[in-house]
């Protein structure tokens, strides 16, 4: 069977990084109905690692060439009911229809990834952690490695707590990538971060702080608040006039937030 390219379907080959993912994870089976939701299960490989672990899996698979090919390998899984596969785009699951609390460990499509974390971070029923595949400079700019933050890694941080798990070559994938990936968690993941600011209101607020990357954060959030004001909060929190968006933290933000709201 060919591989899709315009489903990201890049095959993972390596047992290693299979146990990473899983052990990541942390999947405790002795809390009754641990559900890992997976994404993308393609043939399988993943899937079965998970199901080793004991755990209860729901597998969203948007190929149908492959929905056949699960339900072949997996027949007792899915009849023990350890195992649901569902043809569908995970993009437009909701997971507000399950019943316990759930984890997600996939190794996602990379075209998908921005609104991956969008859904599933901002759902009304967020998972627990995610533990995902990614592209190896996603990785590091979600984590910001460089110390720069950016936009996705700041919607990543409000919600849990991004921790590089490792590099996994392109090799280890069949049809080879272009490029490296690598795996990352989240942890932590909650809605604590806007129990003192507005969720919309931090979107708008770091969108306008990112949208020109050569002016500093002061000059592109003008577009939204008169700069007398801006300048008042500065200085209040001791934020320097010059610094650009990508140099201040996500406790900065919450605090300019607050000021403005
Ligand atoms: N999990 C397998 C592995 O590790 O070898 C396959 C990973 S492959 C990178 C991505 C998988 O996601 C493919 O099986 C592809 O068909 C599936 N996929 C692509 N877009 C999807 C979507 N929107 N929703 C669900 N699955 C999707």
């Amino acid at each position: 069977m060919f591989a899709k390219k315009s489903l990201g379907q890049n095959f993972l080959k390596s047992k290693a990084a299979l146990r990473a993912m899983v052990a990541a994870a942390k999947i405790d089976t002795s809390e009754k109905g641990t559900i890992v939701l997976e994404i993308g299960p393609g043939k399988g490989v993943l899937t079965e690692a998970l199901i080793q672990t004991g755990a209860r899996v729901v597998a969203v698979e948007k190929d149908d060439r492959l929905i056949a090919v699960l339900q072949e390998k997996f027949q007792k899984e899915i009849t023990n009911n350890q195992l649901q596969i569902i043809h569908g785009d995970a993009l437009e699951f909701d997971p507000s229809t399950f019943s316990a609390d759930y984890k997600i460990v996939a190794n996602i499509p990379y075209y998908i990834t921005g609104q991956f974390f969008k859904h599933y971070l901002t759902a009304e029923n967020q998972p627990k952690s995610i533990v995902v595949m990614v592209q190896k400079e996603v990785a590091h700019r979600i984590v910001a490695r460089d110390e720069k933050e950016s936009l996705l890694s700041l919607s990543v941080k409000c919600y849990g707590t991004p921790i590089y798990v490792m590099t996994v070559q392109k090799k280890y994938f069949s049809p080879e990538p272009k490029i490296d990936s690598a795996i990352i968690a989240v942890e932590n993941i909650s809605r604590d971060f806007f129990n003192v600011i507005l969720e919309n209101k931090f979107f708008d607020v770091i969108k306008a702080g990112f949208a020109h990357k050569r002016k500093v954060l002061i000059s592109n959030l003008e577009t939204i608040t008169p700069r007398e004001k801006l300048k008042n909060v500065f200085q209040k929190l001791n934020i320097s006039e010059k610094i650009r968006a990508e140099d201040i933290t996500l406790n900065d933000w919450k605090n300019i937030l607050k000021e403005l709201q």
